[in-house]
């Protein structure tokens, strides 16, 4: 057994994996397109190293770099026409239009040539939209082709389709999940459900057979059935995952989701970010106010939080009457970003401040009881809370020990 790695799974998000595949290093296979017998030799090589999931089975090959594949400027063929590979599209497109409502809008990522595409839209009128970074020679008349990489928020938020289609688009990917957990998030801005299609080479018979010619550059994720299921089971409701080809392809639909508790997190996240912008706004001008009105002001704490409130309220100035800092060690170093030189507490036993800024509230209690000590008696504590300076003694917070209340 060799080491484990510990990158997380491109499908499945575990960080437990192991050598798979090493292939050394080979030029690109599908996006190369040497045009002489010089150019194909001097072609340059990229990493083949193959390792596989521990926890979904997953193959990636962790020394990808998506920049490294030229998807803009060559194109992406597949050629395969096979009679048993026509029947499996022909199925297909009829599996799709069980799905699809009347006059529907479906969009194709990766389209390549548009053959997908074009044969839906033969069948059901609707809108079609392609998008592919290789601009065909022939702009495809059936549908609408848009030369360029889909947006997964913004595309599809403006285009709002009853289906996406991703067929051998995935394994293509350096981040799948995050692709695709993007798409789930703008489905769940849609008034509309939206269903994915994915297609990609299936590994599963790799396992059972040991052949390697699967393992090339420009695919880096290398599907099992029990990976892409655990990719799907991640943005949304799988309703059908099925095989094709003779189980050489792997084929799911999803309704794109995420779960809801992500989007009542998320719309948590937006009220504190707003939030977080107003204080900033609220306790940089009540500093402001006590830098104007002439009164001593001694902050306690001078790193760590301390040095962070004076940045997120914007104390870029030696303004303040004393930093000061329980600590030792602190004690004549300066604070960052400002500058001001951090003194014992000491020093306020002879001249004690009017206001205490203290900005660890759930330390306050006790630096309240080490100012009692030193017998020093501010006029005033202040703590952040809810968004702005309140006062320690006399305002409501959860940072009082029962200790010292009543004071
Ligand atoms: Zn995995």
């Amino acid at each position: 057994m060799t080491p484990l790695y510990t990158d997380p799974c491109p499908a499945c998000g575990e960080s437990v994996a192991h050598p798979f595949f090493d292939g050394g290093a080979a030029p690109l296979v599908i996006l190369g397109w040497p045009r002489t017998e010089e150019e194909a030799r001097a072609m340059p090589p990229y990493r083949l190293d193959f390792v596989q999931c521990l926890a979904c089975g997953h193959v990636w090959n962790r020394a990808f770099r998506y920049e490294d594949v030229p998807y803009g400027s060559q194109p992406n063929l597949m050629f395969n026409a096979g009679v048993l590979w026509n029947r499996h599209l022909a199925q297909l497109v009829d599996e799709v239009l069980t799905r699809l409502p009347e006059n529907p809008t479906v969009v194709e990522i990766g389209c390549g040539c548009g053959h997908f595409l074009r044969s839906l839209a033969a069948r059901r009128q609707g809108r079609y939209i392609g998008f592919d970074p290789h601009q065909p020679d022939d702009f495809p008349s059936e549908f609408q082709f848009e030369a360029r990489l889909f947006d997964p928020v913004e595309d599809l938020l403006h285009l709002q389709p009853d289906l996406v289609v991703m067929r051998h688009v995935l394994e293509h990917f350096s981040q799948p999940a995050a692709f695709l957990q993007q798409l789930a998030w703008a489905a769940g801005c849609c008034k509309k459900t939206v269903r994915l299609l994915v297609e990609v080479p299936c590994i599963d018979r790799v396992f059972a057979t040991g052949r390697l010619v699967d393992f090339y550059y420009e695919h880096p994720q290398q599907f099992s059935t029990e990976s892409l299921r655990a990719l799907l089971q991640r943005v949304g409701a799988i309703v059908s995952l099925w095989h094709a080809y003779d189980g050489e392809v792997v084929l799911a639909i999803v309704e794109l989701q995420l779960p809801l508790a992500w989007r009542l997190r998320a719309e948590a996240a937006a009220k504190f970010e707003q939030g977080s912008q107003e204080a900033r706004r609220k306790i940089a001008a009540q500093l402001q106010e006590l830098a104007n009105s002439g009164l001593r002001v001694a902050l306690w704490g001078g790193t760590g939080k301390g040095a962070a409130f004076m940045h997120h309220f914007g104390v870029k100035t030696n303004w303040l009457t004393w930093v000061v800092d329980s600590d030792p060690n602190k004690v004549g170093t300066y604070v960052a970003g400002v500058g001001q030189q951090i003194v014992s507490p000491e020093e306020l036993k002879t001249q004690t401040p009017d206001v205490v800024i203290i900005p660890t509230q759930w330390r306050a209690a006790d630096i309240v009881a080490e100012m009692a000590r030193l017998g020093i008696e501010p006029k005033q504590v202040l703590i952040e809370h809810q968004g702005q300076l309140v006062d320690y003694w006399h305002s409501a917070h959860p940072y009082a020990l029962p200790k010292l209340e009543g004071r």
